[in-house]
């Protein structure tokens, strides 16, 4: 199923221009318009999925093989020394394009890219292996 009113439908579907590294009947990517550092790029899946919570483990899994692939390539044209995967899910994490999609940000150091700055928490062990069990009965 896809979107008329997605914006990554619409790429995918080549509606929408867009500096595209990969293009396959199953995925897209290409250069995010707003990039965090040169290089930094999008894989979507074609079939319109809202977020992580909605995509199947199978296109998930090859979406992330594919990764892989990329992320050497951009390595080996950037020069980049390292990379954020990010994948953010829901407007409270960041998502602002509602279709599923994986960020690859080449990393080097002190570029100054805003990422991994959350401000470490504190744990409790036993309410750690507590909401540990809780979450693994679920799965
Ligand atoms: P997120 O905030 O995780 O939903 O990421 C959405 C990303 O899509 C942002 O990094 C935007 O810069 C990027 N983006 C929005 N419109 C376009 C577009 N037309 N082509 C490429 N990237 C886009
Ligand atoms: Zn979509």
């Amino acid at each position: 199923m896809t979107k008329d009113d997605c914006l990554f439908c619409k790429i995918g579907r080549g509606e929408i221009p867009s500096a595209t590294i990969y293009d396959s009947p199953e995925f897209k990517c290409f250069l995010d318009i707003s990039p965090a550092s040169r290089g930094h790029a999008l894989i979507i899946p074609k079939e319109h999925y809202d977020d992580i919570f909605h995509i199947d483990g199978d296109t998930a899994g090859r979406l992330f093989s594919l990764a892989t692939v990329i992320a050497r390539a951009i390595k080996d044209e950037t020069g980049c020394e390292g990379m954020n995967i990010v994948q953010n899910n829901g407007e409270c994490a960041g998502q602002t394009v509602h279709h599923f999609h994986l960020h690859l940000i080449p990393r080097d150091a002190d570029d100054g890219v805003g990422i991994s700055c959350w401000q470490q928490g504190e744990t409790d062990s036993e309410e750690s292996k507590a909401l540990a069990a809780a979450i693994k009965r679920r799965i």
